[in-house]
């Protein structure tokens, strides 16, 4: 994630004399409440650059995405997401400079090809991914909700389970799963699967299920329990309200599991990331007999 530091001020003046790339590049086309209204940070996937533009900065989002584009050589197009949206979990964005949206981008020793207007790379969950990376060795595993392989890769290429099944509903993000499997050379240990996880999870068959989903995952929890073999490990992803977190996740998981007459022992409880003000983004991993 690209930073900009705060702006020193000129005790003389008393203006703000930009001490971030982005100001200086732009402090004689922008006024002094537009500099300090510059973004601080941005995300690169690849050559791409995802920055959010304030309402005060609009009418000058043009001559922000190109000094973004200067200062950010290796980028070929700069983009506005506004927001996640719909079943697929697909970006809003708009556009502002360059051309391309297709990329290649590399994390911890996995290579990831995505289109980044049509599929979205949360920064956010990087943690995580790593995390997936050092589990599951010589393991059957299922990824309900794998997207473009985003936890199944790095588990494939360092954890080197016995088996994934990566199964994705969208056939866009299915498409690149695909490519990724043969780009990170995983061939032998990733088996992508089309569909929706509710009919393609197979049951009592995995020692790990992820459930790396969002907003409406406690739905899918009746198949993320079934999928495990008694002892199976669930990454149970969930977005919770501050005052929920852990309870309602911890809650959700004992009783799916109840209702299909098993247990759950709670391994652990991981803050992902802050998923919208007063929201989490959360993993709660179970032990389920
Ligand atoms: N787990 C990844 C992470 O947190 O970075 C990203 C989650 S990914 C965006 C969620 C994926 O689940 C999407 O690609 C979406 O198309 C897929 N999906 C949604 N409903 C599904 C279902 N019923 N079965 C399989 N995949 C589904």
């Amino acid at each position: 994630m690209g930073k900009n530091n705060s702006k020193m001020f000129n005790e003389r003046r008393g203006t703000p004399v930009p001490t971030d790339p982005l100001a200086s590049l732009l402090k004689d086309l922008l006024t002094a409440e537009e500099l300090a209204a510059l973004p601080r940070g941005w995300q690169v996937i690849g050559e791409v650059l995802l920055v959010h533009v304030p309402p005060v900065l609009q009418p000058k989002k043009a001559l922000i995405a190109d000094g973004l584009l200067k200062l950010y050589p290796r980028c070929k197009t700069v983009m506005e997401t506004h927001r996640i949206a719909g079943e697929y979990r697909q970006p809003v964005f708009e556009k502002l400079a360059g051309d391309g949206t297709e990329t290649l981008h590399k994390e911890n020793y996995v290579v990831y090809k995505l289109d980044v207007a049509k599929v979205m790379f949360s920064q956010g969950n990087f943690y995580e991914r790593q995390r997936m990376g050092t589990v599951g060795k010589g393991e059957k595993v299922v990824d309900m909700f794998a997207g473009i392989g985003y936890f199944t890769l790095p588990m494939a290429v360092h954890a080197r389970p016995e088996k994934i099944l990566a199964i994705e509903l969208n056939p866009e993000s299915y498409g690149y799963l695909c490519e990724n499997v043969r780009l990170n050379h995983v061939e032998d240990i990733v088996e992508p699967v089309p569909g929706d996880c509710r009919e393609k999870t197979p049951a009592g068959w995995a020692d790990r299920a992820i459930m790396g989903y969002v907003g409406t995952t406690q739905e899918y929890l009746p198949w993320g329990i079934r999928a495990l073999r008694p002892g199976g490990i669930l990454h149970y992803h969930e977005t919770t309200p501050d005052k929920l977190v852990f309870g309602r996740p911890i809650e959700n998981i004992k009783n799916a599991a109840k209702v299909q007459g098993r247990s759950a022992e709670i391994l652990e409880t991981i803050k992902v990331k802050k998923y919208s003000p007063g929201v989490w983004h959360v993993v709660v991993d179970a032990r389920i007999d």
